[in-house]
């Protein structure tokens, strides 16, 4: 089945249950999230503001994984295939609270904090509507633009650390380009 032809009230419904499921994960994990060690901080603080880097949670998961959203059942019988696998991810952001399946290394926490400065310049109704839309036209989770930004701005630090950015900068440029 061609996500594209799918009718736009079934891609507004799609847009909320991924909402949920993303208000959901942050409320489920938060209470076990910590805040960043000075370590972590010193290594990004040339690129994040500091309410991106006071706000964002840690959570490391150790035997067990995040579940796939209740929702997918539901999409397969439809015929909906190549959906992003959470539980098979690295890690996964909702909102503020980062859930990892691995300890965090500075690539990967420079990753998952882009998605915190996303959420934090758009509330997570756009986000999520931004996510299903991005997925729809991708075909695939790396072709959603708000994850496209992620890579491109994450290999921007690991290629050279000492080449700062402002990474709410390049967020806001991008939310910018995107209404023009
Ligand atoms: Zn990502």
């Amino acid at each position: 089945m061609d996500l594209k032809n799918l009718p736009p009230a079934m891609v507004s419904q799609l847009a909320s249950m991924v909402e949920s499921y993303i208000s959901d994960g942050r409320s489920k994990y938060a209470p076990q999230a910590v805040a960043l060690t000075d370590a972590q901080r010193a290594a990004m603080s040339a690129f994040f503001s500091s309410g991106v880097l006071d706000s964002a949670r840690l959570c490391v998961l150790r035997g067990t994984r995040v579940q796939n959203p209740s929702m997918y059942a539901m999409a397969k019988m439809m015929g909906v295939s190549n959906l992003p696998d959470f539980a098979g991810m690295i890690a996964i952001t909702f909102v503020d609270v980062i859930v990892s399946h691995q300890e965090f290394s500075d690539a990967l926490l420079f990753h998952e904090l882009v998605h915190v400065a996303q959420y934090a310049q758009m509330d997570l109704k756009e986000f999520a509507s931004r996510f299903v839309h991005g997925f729809i036209q991708g075909g695939s989770y790396q072709e959603v633009p708000l994850e496209k930004m992620a890579h491109v701005l994450e290999s921007r630090f690991s290629q050279n650390s000492t080449q700062v950015f402002s990474v709410d900068d390049e967020v806001r440029q991008w939310c910018e380009a995107q209404k023009r």
